[in-house]
């Protein structure tokens, strides 16, 4: 994975837990893109874009609200979308309940496809969750 400089990105949203973290790394921007991706799924959900849509045409969805509302929004380059889907992924099968720790977890196609059924507000309940528990996750201080 290419290394980014320290803190050279910040979106412009003040509310952006991943940005205003006081760790940053080369991550930031990654992580930034992935809370976007959940909060901005909310509305994707009310659009009737289905679960598995949502997790998986985050390129296109960023670079479209790129396109609209230009700065501000975090484009990750092509090669960290693999990362970033599966990332995203983990994190709303584990908003689920499912107790996963790593990426590779072969529960989470089930999960993540049990969610799918989930009504309008269930979905939306769910990736409010997935939001508030990656936020929380990667803000903690880091142990050394
Ligand atoms: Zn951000």
């Amino acid at each position: 994975m290419p290394r980014f400089a320290a803190s050279d990105w910040t979106c412009d949203n003040n509310a952006c837990q991943i940005c205003t973290a006081p760790e940053r790394d080369e991550m930031t921007m990654l992580r930034c893109a992935i809370l976007w991706l959940l909060e901005h799924g909310r509305w994707m959900v009310q659009d009737e874009i289905s679960l598995p849509d949502i997790l998986s045409a985050g390129d296109h969805y960023l670079s479209r609200l790129k396109g609209t509302s230009d700065d501000g929004v975090p484009a990750p380059a092509a090669e960290h979308w693999a990362w970033l889907e599966a990332e995203l992924r983990l994190t709303v099968a584990r908003a689920a309940g499912l107790d996963a720790v790593s990426t590779f977890d072969t529960r989470i196609d089930s999960v993540l496809a049990s969610a799918a059924h989930l009504d309008e507000r269930g979905q939306v309940q769910l990736l409010d969750l997935a939001a508030e528990q990656f936020a929380e996750l990667h803000t903690q201080p880091r142990t050394a």
